[in-house]
């Protein structure tokens, strides 16, 4: 992939794609500002050597997202409110995704201190809603955009009419809504409000990265995900089954992966947030350790 501009927008890909361990990254010429550094390290070395990055943006708290914070450690951070206590505290980041268990929470303090060079940052502000930024000569749009993350931002920089989605990705995936502040209605909220946005450039943080039409129905696919995890998982509940056994099935990823862990994780995070609205419903019943569909 290429690094591309759209005004002052600077579109830097990330390594393999952008895929999960790594995103895409934005930076504003001239304002300086750098979005979601974890993109490609080297890449980004020279963008702190040879430009003057003022600013860094996270669009929300994960880790695929602040992989190079640390190349970026005396500029100023800016992150939304309900989002930064996981930045500032790898307790609080732990605990932002739901990861019990000492065992496990040991895995994922070294996997991040080594691999994703977890250093507890405090912002220098937050980001709102409905606010608007000069960053130079172009005129940005904070929106808040939860339901990934309670405080997912995205972006609209409107004299190039460039929608920055963040990880509203329009990945065949889906999307992603499994830490302990998660919601499934929300997300679906947040991608429908974003659809509406006049735009006429759209930038994600993985994989295909830059849509230069509309991406139509790109949207609904990717909001069709969502139905079909339900589907399934209404299928599979026709026999009574434990959460062991969800995660066995794997509707979200297809397939058992390594590491196993991590995904097995994934697996049961996005097939609880299901479960707790189809209880909600009274779609499904939990009678002792399993689930039941109820016909
Ligand atoms: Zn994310």
């Amino acid at each position: 992939m290429e690094e591309r501009c759209f005004g002052s927008i600077r579109f830097i890909p990330g390594e393999n794609r952008g895929k999960y361990p790594f995103c895409h990254s934005v930076y504003i010429e001239g304002a300086g500002v750098l979005i979601d550094p974890s993109s490609d390290r080297q890449r980004l070395k020279r963008l702190r050597d040879e430009a003057d990055v003022k600013a860094i943006w996270l669009s929300h708290w994960h880790e695929d997202h602040f992989m190079h914070l640390d190349l970026f450690e005396n500029v100023p951070l800016w992150i939304s409110e309900p989002d930064a206590p996981m930045l500032a505290d790898l307790e609080h980041f732990l605990d932002g995704y739901g990861i019990e268990g000492q065992a496990h929470r040991d895995f994922w303090r070294k996997l991040l201190v080594k691999q994703f060079h977890f250093r507890p940052r405090k912002p220098a502000g937050f980001l709102q809603d409905g606010q608007q930024a000069q960053l130079g000569d172009v005129t940005v749009d904070i929106i808040h955009a939860p339901g990934h993350t309670p405080g997912h931002l995205c972006f609209f920089f409107r004299e190039p009419k460039v929608l920055f989605l963040g990880d509203y990705d329009l990945t065949p995936f889906g999307p992603w809504y499994g830490d302990r502040e998660s919601s499934i209605p929300q997300t679906i909220a947040s991608v429908k409000r974003l659809k509406e946005i006049p735009a006429q450039t759209w930038l994600a943080c993985h994989e295909t990265g830059v849509f230069e039409e509309n991406p139509g129905p790109a949207w609904d696919r990717f909001l069709a995900v969502i139905q079909r995890r339900e589907q399934k998982l209404l299928e599979l509940l026709a026999t009574p089954r434990t959460m062991a056994q969800i995660v066995e099935a794997w509707i979200v990823y297809g397939r058992p992966r390594e590491p196993r862990e991590f995904y097995a994780f994934g697996e049961e995070a996005i097939m609880k947030k299901h479960l707790q609205v189809l209880l909600a419903d009274g779609r499904v019943v939990q009678e002792g350790q399993q689930y039941r569909r109820i016909v």
